[in-house]
């Protein structure tokens, strides 16, 4: 059985991994580039951590459990370890309220520590209370990608060809590129171009609801002896956007990223002033300095990349319906690294049940690493959720005639 995948960004590379580890299946990564991750996975700033709401939400847990899965596999690709959450004062009740609700939401007491001001301030040079996420953090996103097909052979990858149409032939799917030769066969393809997989799909007359969301992340110079660079933090932290810990420039100045703007239905890589100062106002307000609008800081670069999402900021993962051996894994918007973690593992799932020829999603494929969850009903939930076929119920559905059961209202366990 030969299984291509398209895209050879951080979802694509954990999705050919995870493929090339767990099966015997013949496989072909594909990019348009020269290498991995030279598009919206470029970069090295992806932070990781759980989602924590006062009530345990399906989004808290598949969160959960993915930031777990990586950080128990991902750890060489790790930039910066604990992410720390700073609270508003009003909201923090005292140490052991916020233990007992974390240990009521499911989480371990390794994995999130709340911290008064006081400890706050000796740990990390933020005088906030907040939650420590312990096993949370920042991941260099091209670095993982590289990792993750590293000992893949030259004659499973195919780089710089720019797929322009894909086609159904008999049981087959077919590439084409721009000069319209053929360039790959196979017998299952996965989709994991992020934005232009919307594209692919259209050559197919299939309308896929995706938006580009570009983000700015920006790099800014401090110098130590400024107001702003004492209280730069020890940590990464998380709240309306993200930063990353001051990082040594040069023996007088800090480096310190800020993340990220998050611009629907715009897909220009040019970096704008405007979302640099809007990165500014972010990185002044988690430092608990946005009553200071005199103060400023330098910036020194900035990153731009398009993401994509779907209506509700959801993936799109799973088979299409009524497209027998398509599958997409796309749309991972601003939760990339957390997505292809989950992506990888369902994707691999929905390939073992389709190369069977079985007629349901196996339950399991979340197992190993969680003793003593329900996993079973998570998976169900996750593969509910991200399932591309909750936007395709009626236009593909009806082409579908000779399909299997639509996954996965027709999820069972094992
Ligand atoms: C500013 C910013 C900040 C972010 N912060 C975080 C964060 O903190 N944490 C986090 O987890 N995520 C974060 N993200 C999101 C994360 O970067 C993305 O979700 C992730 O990189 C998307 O990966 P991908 O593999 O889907 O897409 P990409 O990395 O874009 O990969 C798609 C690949 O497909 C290839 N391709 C596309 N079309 C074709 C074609 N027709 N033929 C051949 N090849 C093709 C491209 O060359 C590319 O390599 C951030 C994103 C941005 C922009």
């Amino acid at each position: 059985m030969h299984v291509i995948v398209l895209g050879a960004g951080i979802a694509g590379s954990l999705i050919a991994q995870k493929l090339a580890r767990t099966s015997s299946y013949q496989i072909t990564l594909i990019d348009q580039a020269n290498g991995p991750a030279t598009q919206t996975s470029d970069h090295q700033l992806a932070l990781v951590h759980p989602q924590v709401n006062k009530k345990s939400t399906k989004l808290q847990r598949f969160t959960q459990v993915a930031n777990r899965l990586v950080w128990q596999n991902f750890q060489s690709s790790i930039r910066y370890s604990g992410v720390y959450q700073p609270m508003l004062k009003e909201d923090w009740l005292n140490r052991n309220i916020q233990s007992e609700l974390i240990l009521t939401l499911g989480f371990d007491s390794s994995e999130i520590e709340p911290l008064d001001s006081k400890s706050a301030l000796e740990k990390l040079n933020i005088d906030r209370p907040g939650l420590w996420f312990n096993t949370a953090g920042i991941y260099d996103l091209k670095k993982l990608s590289r990792q993750a097909i590293e000992t893949m052979t030259q004659h499973e990858m195919i780089w710089g060809e720019k797929i322009t149409r894909i086609q159904k032939n008999n049981d087959s799917w077919e590439l084409y590129n721009d000069k319209n030769e053929k360039v790959c066969t196979g017998d299952a393809l996965v989709l994991a171009c992020n934005y232009q997989t919307k594209e692919l799909l259209a050559t197919m007359e299939v309308d896929l609801p995706l938006r580009p969301v570009r983000g700015q992340l920006s790099r800014f110079i401090i110098p130590k002896e400024s107001e702003v660079g004492k209280h730069l933090p020890r940590s990464a932290l998380r709240g309306d956007g993200y930063c990353s810990p001051a990082k040594e420039w040069d023996p007088a100045h800090w480096l310190w990223e800020v993340g990220s703007s998050y611009d629907e239905d715009i897909d220009d890589l040019k970096p704008t002033n405007e979302s640099a100062s809007a990165n500014q106002k972010k990185g002044l307000a988690l430092l608990g300095l946005e009553e200071r609008p005199e103060l400023s800081i330098r910036e020194e670069s900035n990153f731009v990349g398009i993401r994509s999402a779907s209506k509700d900021r959801l993936p799109l993962i799973g088979p299409v319906s009524g497209q027998r051996g398509l599958f997409l894994a796309t749309a991972y918007g601003s939760r990339g690294l957390i997505w292809a973690t989950l992506g990888a593992e369902l994707i691999q799932a929905y390939l073992a049940t389709f190369l069977a020829g079985a007629d349901f999603l196996a339950a399991g494929f979340l197992t190993g690493a969680f003793a003593g969850e329900d996993l079973t009903t998570l998976e169900a939930e996750l593969s509910s959720a991200v399932s591309p076929s909750r936007f395709f119920a009626g236009a593909l559905g009806a082409r579908a005639s000779n399909s299997k059961p639509t996954f996965p209202s027709g999820f069972k366990a094992r």
